[in-house]
């Protein structure tokens, strides 16, 4: 892309708990944020119950120490990647519930940052609710930012595409990625934002892994051994939306 394009282009991620951008999406927040395109991430909670087992397994633990050290850990990782801005809703986890007000902010969130795409969860997950309803609720904000008769007079949302990022365990929630994403430029910046993430170092390798399984993907759809793009990492990615084209 051109650096005007660049300029001009935003990008809006969100992320149910603290650590979900950065498993997930690292890399795209990294690529595109490198490329000039503003990257705005809403952090709905810190997962400071449901995904901080290593902080809680500590004597005297508290949940607002938890709190505090995934809250930094978030703030380090985004940092590493580049993000625009990191917006902290506190909404609480496990469960994560979401008021009128809190869907109104997120609604405002979207009309501000006017992204020209979105990245969420994956539309089902039997291990995770707050991971469902959190795609659930950015579907629905998505529409009613949208609506005109929403704060008449503000500009209205356009259509991003959203994009669901890769959930843990792949096939159980249903999720068929159809856009692979060369992250190879960047890995090294979304390792490092992996690495924020001292409470869950047993996820650092596996992370990688998938990375590296789906540059593999990502070099064979792209033609293979018959001239395909080679790709080290790579992120996947299911679309919602059709794409709008003049040509095939
Ligand atoms: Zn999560």
């Amino acid at each position: 892309m051109s650096q005007d394009q660049a300029i001009t282009r935003s990008a809006l991620v969100i992320s149910a708990h603290a650590a979900d951008f950065v498993w997930r999406c690292g890399g795209a927040i990294a690529l595109h944020a490198q490329a000039g395109v503003k990257v705005t991430v809403v952090c709905l909670s810190y997962g400071e119950r449901g995904e901080s087992a290593k902080l809680w397994k500590q004597p005297g633990m508290t949940l607002e120490r938890v709190k505090a050290a995934r809250r930094a850990e978030a703030r380090a990782a985004a940092q590493a990647l580049g993000v625009h801005e990191l917006i902290e809703f506190d909404m609480g986890d496990y469960p994560l519930e979401f008021s009128r007000e809190h869907k109104v902010r997120l609604v405002q969130v979207m009309r501000d940052a006017q992204p020209d795409f979105m990245l969420s969860h994956s539309l089902y997950d039997p291990y995770n609710s707050d991971h469902m309803l959190t795609t659930q609720v950015v579907l629905e904000c998505r529409s009613i930012a949208q609506a005109w008769g929403h704060e008449p007079g503000q500009k209205v949302l356009g259509a991003p595409q959203l994009y669901l990022f890769e959930p843990h365990q792949t096939e159980q929630m249903g999720w068929k990625p159809d856009v692979f994403l060369d992250i190879t430029p960047v890995w090294d910046r979304k390792r490092a934002a992996i690495e924020c993430m001292a409470g869950q170092e047993h996820l650092w390798d596996f992370y990688t892994r998938v990375a590296q399984n789906r540059a593999n993907h990502f070099t064979r759809n792209s033609g293979g051994q018959g001239g395909g793009q080679a790709c080290a990492y790579a992120e996947a990615f299911q679309s919602v939306f059709p794409r709008t084209v003049g040509a095939l």
